[in-house]
């Protein structure tokens, strides 16, 4: 195949193009497909009817990309439009249906899934495209790969030469990000290659309602704060902790977005913790790619076969994650000893396992959703031509009270 000759927009031009970039490439093409998705979200498909029904089956966007929608479109009518929807759906649902089972999301965020696909593609075509010289060089240049990537592309890779090249490749991109992190004091690059960049967080991996609690944490006992009518005082009190308590960043112990929520406060001290561990996992995939390529080939096929890559499914972003624990013992306490209040989707979840009175808490909620919807209902009018000289009033922050309501506050999720 002559790459030449083929358009600069193809699949390979931008891996190419995203290798000669800072940071993971997949990373970058991923983030970048987010963004795209977003602003095809907002300006092109808000009126897919499918699409809507598939937004208002899993209840909205995750917390991650509700807020990355309103914060980088320009324009919020496309979020109004998505959002009042979701807000008559959470009305009519939880009218039908006891709150219980009216407030689990079917099916997940589809942002997240286009994140998925565009990760899935790059990883493949990075694994299909190595033998390319072109392709080898960038990637060999490159400040390599974050490991949840690597991992995507040793998988997606078949021969076991391949893939102990893709590892010496990326082993000398490590070190040389290393060498930078150490010379100037930057801990963010070596996070990155731990827990992928932020741009390619997308939900958080829900904390079961009915793990055991943590022991004796003394914050526990505060009562949330104040706030304003119609809004979630538990997303409060979580932001409240999240901005002045440093969660231990345990790179490892912590999900993605934990580890990034803290990562302001990493100091040049955590670069040696950051090395060890990125060491750490170093070593042990140099020791599972050995395992899986000895004894003769039709035994590791099958040995393949029936484990089905198992060491594939471990990454550093992990599903335990104590920062996601001890936030939901703080939730489940504030929410235990509420008030009738406004509570946001996230919180009603718990409510509706943890509190006595959750149909209090739905009486007070449900005259938020009904002022909300009276909002945007004003905000969308206003968008049309015909109408688009009145100045907007109070219901020029009703797309982001929506997104608050239903997704929970920025990064409480
Ligand atoms: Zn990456
Ligand atoms: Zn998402
Ligand atoms: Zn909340
Ligand atoms: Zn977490």
């Amino acid at each position: 195949m002559k790459r030449a000759s083929l358009d600069r927009h193809t699949p390979y031009f931008e891996m190419l193009e995203a290798l000669g970039q800072p940071g993971c490439a997949v990373c970058r093409l991923g983030a970048r497909a987010v963004t795209r998705y977003l602003n095809s979200l907002s300006y092109e498909t808000v009126n897919d009817v499918d699409l809507r029904a598939t937004i208002r089956e899993a209840l909205g966007l995750c917390n991650h990309h509700a807020w990355q929608f309103v914060t980088e479109t320009r324009e919020l009518l496309g979020t109004a439009i998505i959002y009042r929807d979701l807000i008559r759906t959470l009305q009519r649902r939880t009218r039908e249906q006891p709150s219980q089972s009216a407030l689990i999301p079917r099916g997940g965020c589809v942002t997240c899934a286009a994140l998925r696909t565009a990760i899935t593609d790059g990883a493949e075509l990075l694994a299909a495209s190595w033998p390319d010289p072109a392709l080898r060089e960038a990637a060999a240049a490159s400040d390599g790969l974050c490991w949840n990537h690597l991992v995507a592309v040793l998988s997606a890779s078949r021969a076991a030469a391949r893939r102990r090249d893709v590892v010496a490749v990326q082993r000398a991109a490590w070190d040389r990000r290393i060498a930078r992190a150490r010379r100037e004091g930057q801990p963010h690059l070596l996070l990155e290659a731990l827990a992928s960049a932020p741009g390619v967080i997308g939900a958080r991996a829900q904390p079961s309602a009915n793990a055991p609690p943590a022991s004796g944490d003394a914050d526990l006992a505060e009562d949330a704060p104040e706030v304003k009518l119609g809004h979630c005082p538990v997303c409060a009190a979580v932001a409240d902790r999240l901005a002045h308590r440093r969660p231990e960043i345990a790179v490892g112990a912590s999900c993605p977005a934990h580890a990034w929520l803290s990562a302001s406060r990493l100091s040049a001290v955590d670069v040696d913790s950051l090395v060890g561990r990125l060491k750490d996992l170093d070593r042990r995939l140099v020791s599972l790619i050995e395992k899986d390529s000895d004894g003769p080939a039709l035994l590791r096929w099958t040995r393949r076969y029936r484990r089905g890559w198992e060491w594939v499914s471990e990454t550093v972003a992990e599903a335990d994650c104590s920062a996601c624990r001890e936030q939901r013992d703080q939730e489940i306490a504030l929410i235990a000893r509420a008030g009738p209040s406004t509570l946001c989707v996230p919180h009603l979840q718990l409510a509706a396992l943890h509190h006595p009175d959750v149909d209090a808490l739905m009486f007070q909620t449900r005259r938020a959703w009904r002022a909300i919807e009276v909002q945007l209902d004003e905000y969308i009018r206003k968008h049309d031509y015909r109408f688009n000289h009145e100045p907007l009033g109070e219901e020029k922050e009703a797309p982001s009270w929506a997104v608050e309501l239903v997704a929970g506050l920025d990064g409480v999720r």
